[in-house]
């Protein structure tokens, strides 16, 4: 019996709003709130259940602390953009609501994303006795639990993991991006970085890259790139000795992305057009498809899993942990694509794990630091069913 408040009525906010509105017996109450209500309203209509919906800007935490009050949910699900994730942190200290993501806060006026800032609220939230979950979406997400997983499982020790992110769709665009355009391009264009013998190692944007043999896929070429599910996993995971994550692009992608980089398009600073400032990137997206509206003639499948490797038994174990998600299958069950069905999913059984107390605590968690086993079984139960092989 529990209320849930979803902030963000974009394309993951709409899987996680339907897949609340399947499980009854733990989402009583759904509240569906963003910036533009229509949203909210299109996505309630398709659902087997009324719920409500309303109007927020959640960059103003005092719009949000009403919000909450007026509903006095148990949850707050933040599935807007990282640029909120601390507004919305604020406003539910305020409140005394618990709080959940699936991304890490963002400065909107820099490319650079770290859990600092969030983590910088245990004390806050500890105090109040109030749950934050960090990160409760694939990667990070999913990924992270699968690391928890193995190391409850599988392994005494783990010292390697490569997370590995491949999306072999074709959406019959020459270029779009999966999920918020201006949050992935962000992620893109950053430099790569990833962890070795304790320390991190940077490279050039995209530059180290090699091919691995996807299930149920085939060969495709992975890039290294920086992803925030390493921060908090080299923090959590003892005797880590490497992290990297890697993740699969087209060539007909990378070009786009070199030359709209070349041209300044990918800029986040303000230039002045016409006598207003305007961001390059921002008008980007105002020109790309909406990620949603991909769904709908969205072929083929991802695959995003974990390869660890580490001792069980004083042996050296190499292992694989996997997810494999088909777009028509997923605009089939949700009317979304694979992206949004792959972070909506676990979003809404991060919340269904904090609102039965099977995760409980008070203080800002990572998703690796709770029992893995309540989220693995419902991945299998609620659409996201993972495979594992051991091959050494
Ligand atoms: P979209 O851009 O499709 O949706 C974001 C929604 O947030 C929009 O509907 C927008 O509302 C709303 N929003 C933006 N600003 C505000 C605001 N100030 N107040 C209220 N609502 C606001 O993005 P996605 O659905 O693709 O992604 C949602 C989140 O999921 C992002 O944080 C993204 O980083 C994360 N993500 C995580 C993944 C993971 O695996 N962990 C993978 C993919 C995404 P409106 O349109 O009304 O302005």
């Amino acid at each position: 019996m529990a209320k849930v408040l979803i902030i963000g009525a974009g394309g993951v906010g709409g899987v996680v709003t339907r897949k609340c509105a399947q499980v009854p017996e733990v989402f009583t109450e759904i509240t569906l709130a963003s910036r533009t209500l229509e949203k909210c309203e299109k996505i309630a209509a398709g659902l087997p259940r009324p719920i409500r919906t309303a109007k927020v800007d959640a960059d103003d935490p005092a719009q949000t602390v009403r919000l909450i009050n007026e509903l006095r949910p148990d949850l707050v699900i933040n599935v807007a953009l990282p640029y909120q994730d601390l507004a919305i942190m604020d406003a539910c200290l305020e409140t005394g609501v618990n709080y959940m993501d699936t991304a890490n806060y963002e400065p909107p006026d820099e490319a650079a994303f770290s859990y600092k800032w969030q983590w910088a609220y245990d004390d806050r939230f500890k105090r109040a006795g109030l749950t934050a979950l960090l990160g409760s979406g694939f990667d990070p997400g999913v990924t992270n639990v699968f690391c928890a997983h193995a190391l409850k499982h599988h392994f005494d020790e783990i010292n390697m993991v490569d997370i590995m992110d491949c999306n072999a769709g074709d959406h019959g665009h020459a270029f779009a991006t999966n999920f918020n355009p201006e949050i992935n391009i962000r992620e893109i264009t950053a430099r790569g970085k990833y962890w070795e013998k304790g320390e991190w190692k940077e490279t050039d944007p995209l530059s180290v890259h090699k091919t691995f043999d996807f299930p149920q896929i085939g060969p495709r070429e992975m890039y290294l790139m920086y992803h925030e599910e390493m921060e908090s996993l080299v923090k959590h995971i003892p005797g880590l000795r490497r992290i990297r994550f890697w993740m699969t692009f087209g060539q007909e992608y990378l070009t786009h992305l070199r030359v709209l980089q070349n041209v300044g398009m990918t800029r986040i600073d303000p230039v002045s057009f016409q006598g207003r400032e305007i961001v390059p990137l921002q008008f980007l997206k105002a020109l790309l498809p909406d990620p949603a509206s991909l769904a709908r003639n969205y072929k083929g499948k991802t695959n995003i899993g974990c390869m660890i490797e580490g001792l069980k038994d004083g042996k050296k174990r190499r292992y694989y942990i996997y997810n494999v998600c088909d777009h028509e299958a997923s605009y089939r069950e949700v009317g979304a694509q694979a992206i949004s069905y792959t972070t909506g999913v676990p979003a809404m059984i991060g919340a269904k794990m904090i609102l039965t107390g099977k995760w409980s605590g008070a203080g800002v968690f990572n998703i690796e630091q709770f029992d893995p086993d309540p989220f693995m079984a419902d991945l299998m139960q609620y659409g996201l069913p993972w495979t594992e092989e051991f091959l050494e």
